[in-house]
This record gives C-alpha cells, sequence and structure tokens, in this order.
C-alpha cells in the first residue's frame, strides 16, 4: 500500500514514543532520529527534514499538554500534526466545468492519470472530454482513446499530427460544450527547451484553470528540479503524484510539492483507471501512522458501490440472508484489494501487524465461500436454515470444497446475519462504516 515502509518506520517510532515510561528531553531526542532516518529513507529532502524535525523538537520541548490530554499523546499529536504540514494543504478542486493542463516528464504516468481524472469528474456527475496533443511518444495516442473507449469518455485527437498546438487548437473548438476539458500533453525524458516551448504554446491558447504536474512518486530527489522547471515555464497549480502503491520512496516528490511551494491534488496509487484518490492530507498521515482514514474509505465506498450492491433499507429490516451475503462479498471485493481497504480503517495498533499471508488467507477465504454459494441452490441462498448434513454433502461435492469449510461458511453468515440485526436504523454513512467494520 501507500509508502509501506515509511509508514512501518514511522509506526515504530511512535511505538518508542507509546512504550517509554516518561516523556523527557532524551526520549523526544530518540524519536526525532527515528523519524528523520524514516523520512531521508524514503527520499524526504534533508532541509525538509530539519526543519520537520527541530518543529517537533521545539513544540514538543516548550508547549504544555492541553487539558485532558497526557505528554505522551501531546508528543503524537505534535508529530502528527508536523506530518500534515509537511505534506500541506491539498488542492482545491472545484466540481464546476473546467480546463485542465495535464504536464510532466514521459513515463509519469500522465496518460494514465488524464484518463483517471475522466472518470473521477464523470462520477462526479460533470461530462469529461479529453485531448491527446501528446504527439511524442508512440503509442499515446492509441492508449488514450482506449482508454477513453472503455470509460465511455469523449476523445479528440488527431493520429498523424504532430503538431500538438493546433491539435489542441482544434480539438478545444471540438469539445466545446463539455464541463471538463483535460488536455494530455508530451512528455520527454528530460527537461529539454523544445518541450517547455510547446507547454508554453499550449498554455497560451486558452485560460486553463488548472496545470496539474504530474510527478512519479520514485523519482526521488529529482523531483525538485523537475517541479521548479514546470512551476517556471507555465504556473503549476496542482500536483499529481502517482504509483505511489508502488514505491518505498516518494518522499522526493512530497519535498518537491513543499520546495516549489505548491500542493497535491490528487495521488495515483494503481493502474486502473479507478485507481486516483482525492488527497487529504489528515487522511494521507494517518493512514501512514496506521491511525486509519475512515474518510477515504467512507468516500469509496459511495464511489464505487451502487444501491443494488448492499441494500441498506433491506438490510435494516435485519433480514440477511446468503444473497445478501454473497452480494456484499462481490461488493467487497469491487472495492479493490482487501489489503487496501484495510489500511483506510483504523485498526491502532492493528494495523502494522497484519501480514500479507494474512491478507491473503482472508482473500481466499472470500473467494472460497463465493464457490461453495455458487453450488447452493436458489431457496438453499435465501433460507439457509434449509442446509440439514445430507445438502451440506452435495454442496461440498459440487463445489469441490470440504463439508467443514461449508459448516465454515454457514457460521460466518450466521455471525454477520448476527451483527446486522444489531445494526438495525436509518440506513447512510455511518451504518456503511459499522458495516465495514
Ligand atoms: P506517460 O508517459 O506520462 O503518459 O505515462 P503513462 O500514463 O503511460 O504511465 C506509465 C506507466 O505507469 C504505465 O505502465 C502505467 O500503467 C503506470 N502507472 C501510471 N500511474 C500509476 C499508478 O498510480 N500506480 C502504478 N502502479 N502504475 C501507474
Amino acid at each position: 500500500m501507500v509508502l509501506d515502509n515509511l509508514g512501518s518506520s514511522l509506526k515504530d517510532a511512535l511505538k518508542k514514543l507509546a512504550n517509554s515510561s516518561k516523556i523527557d528531553k532524551e526520549v523526544i531526542d530518540d524519536v526525532v532520529k527515528d523519524i528523520q532516518r524514516a523520512l531521508i529513507q524514503a527520499d524526504v529532502n534533508v532541509k525538509l527534514v530539519m526543519k520537520l524535525s527541530n518543529q517537533i523538537k521545539n513544540r514538543a520541548l516548550t508547549e504544555a499538554p492541553p487539558a485532558g490530554m497526557n505528554s505522551k499523546e501531546h508528543v503524537l499529536r505534535i508529530v502528527y500534526t508536523e506530518l500534515v504540514n509537511i505534506v500541506g494543504k491539498a488542492t482545491p478542486i472545484k466540481l464546476e466545468p473546467q480546463t485542465i493542463m495535464m504536464v510532466g516528464l514521459q513515463g509519469s504516468g500522465k496518460t494514465t492519470t488524464t484518463a483517471k481524472l475522466a472518470r473521477y469528474f464523470a462520477r462526479k456527475g460533470l461530462k469529461p472530454a479529453v485531448i491527446c496533443a501528446d504527439t511524442y511518444r508512440p503509442g499515446a495516442y492509441d492508449q488514450l482513446s482506449q482508454l477513453c473507449t472503455k470509460l465511455g469518455v469523449t476523445f479528440y485527437g488527431e493520429r498523424d499530427n504532430k503538431d500538438a498546438v493546433s491539435i489542441v487548437r482544434n480539438g478545444l473548438k471540438e469539445i466545446a460544450k463539455y464541463d471538463i476539458k483535460i488536455v494530455d500533453t508530451a512528455g520527454r525524458h528530460a527537461l529539454e527547451t523544445d518541450l517547455i516551448q510547446e507547454m508554453k504554446d499550449i498554455y497560451g491558447l486558452t485560460d486553463f484553470d488548472h496545470k496539474f504536474l504530474v510527478l512519479d512518486a520514485a523519482i526521488g530527489q529529482q523531483a525538485s528540479e523537475q517541479a521548479k522547471t514546470f512551476n517556471e515555464a507555465i504556473g503549476i497549480t496542482g500536483v499529481v503524484i502517482t504509483k505511489l502503491d508502488g514505491t518505498a520512496k516518494g518522499g522526493g516528490a512530497l519535498s518537491a510539492v513543499s520546495d516549489t511551494n505548491t500542493s497535491i491534488a490528487f495521488i495515483g496509487v494503481g493502474e486502473t483507471p479507478e485507481d486516483l484518490e482525492r488527497f487529504d492530507p489528515d487522511g494521507f498521515i494517518s493512514r501512514l501512522l496506521g491511525m486509519g482514514d475512515l474518510k477515504a474509505l467512507v468516500e469509496k465506498a459511495n464511489e464505487v458501490l451502487t444501491k443494488d450492491d448492499v441494500n441498506l433499507d433491506r438490510m435494516m429490516t435485519g433480514k440477511f440472508t446468503l444473497n445478501d451475503m454473497y452480494s456484499q462479498l462481490e461488493a467487497i471485493n469491487k472495492m479493490g484489494p482487501l489489503k487496501q481497504i484495510m489500511s483506510m480503517l483504523p485498526l491502532g495498533g492493528l494495523g502494522g501487524n497484519i501480514t500479507d499471508d494474512m491478507y491473503k488467507v482472508t482473500q481466499d477465504k472470500l473467494k472460497g465461500y463465493k464457490i461453495i454459494m455458487d453450488s447452493m441452490t436458489g431457496e438453499e441462498k435465501e433460507d439457509p436454515k434449509l442446509i440439514g448434513s445430507s445438502r451440506i454433502s452435495r454442496i461440498s461435492r459440487g463445489s469441490g470444497k470440504t463439508p467443514d469449510e461449508v459448516r465454515e461458511l454457514l457460521k460466518y453468515h450466521k455471525m454477520m446475519q448476527k451483527a446486522v440485526k444489531g445494526m438495525k436504523g436509518g440506513p447512510g454513512k455511518m451504518n456503511m462504516q459499522k458495516l465495514m467494520k
């Protein structure tokens, strides 16, 4: 998940804090040193790390804990708020018609992010269209047009035209009636003058509401130089950090944002169009520290699940058949890998202790349950009480699972049914949270 290594070393540092018998200068120095090491390993630049550690030390040693908070909680809160400070505020995004220009080096994830953004706005009820102005990378045209077809998003491109500026000029006329216009520009392997000139020419064509710089989380310290150059050329309004799912680093990109006084708009956490999250500084840091991010989870649930996936009204009646459980498992699978979902839950210390193996076992179990249920009749699924021992043997034979596995599933269903009965009340977000827990 997002910055796994950084998260676990920060968690270790905070555990030290939690386990110390008293909080004094020595303990604080020690914890701050661990935090420094963790951040530097994740490629956060040294200047920023020093600034952060001085802030933490100063505040921890001079500020008195507020009423009702002990000194450990106080220091923990200082660490948390200072980390939130270094990632800065999120770029404000208005849900209204706008024109967006995407810039970044080749391979940063620009094209993928363009499609992700189109999907993001479409899910919010706005009509997006994209223009492919990447005439440099062979394949960019096909990649974007195929992604758009899949997403049902309008695409404009001119396959044989090498003049990006004229493509954008034509394209903007063509898609004038759309709410969200996203222009995917070309990248290069390095910052070259012709790239900068092309960007400036495109920039001059219309009044862009946003110019998003796409930064690969893994590029490390070079991120700052890139961000500065792009920012000077066209004035970046926000950064999208991509590939945060696949790297131990990411600190370079975070430092670049701080260095250029810009802010993060979105983060990319996977290759598919759904894997884009609105950046939320508090949620990001609390997830990193294993405190969970319920807000992101609820947003994700609301976005991915349709009313048919989880019929809350029906569940509020307390009735919960195997069919309901089946559609719930499907809904959970739709939400993405279990580990990603779990990382958003406030697991406290537990978050760090769940191993990849345990996630895999749970995920496999869910798959097995689905296979077993596929071998049941509709009647059985509506009323599991009908399933006696002879039916268990038949279901076990049909699904290729052992009778014990079938029994386990029935037991699991009973448990879930009990939980559902206990949460009668109006449907809504809070119940969704309870349900996920
Ligand atoms: P472009 O040259 O900047 O347009 O880059 P692409 O959009 O073609 O992306 C380059 C590669 O990075 C592709 O293989 C993408 O699937 C991958 N990619 C983009 N964003 C993400 C992300 O958030 N996570 C992961 N794991 N891969 C990503």
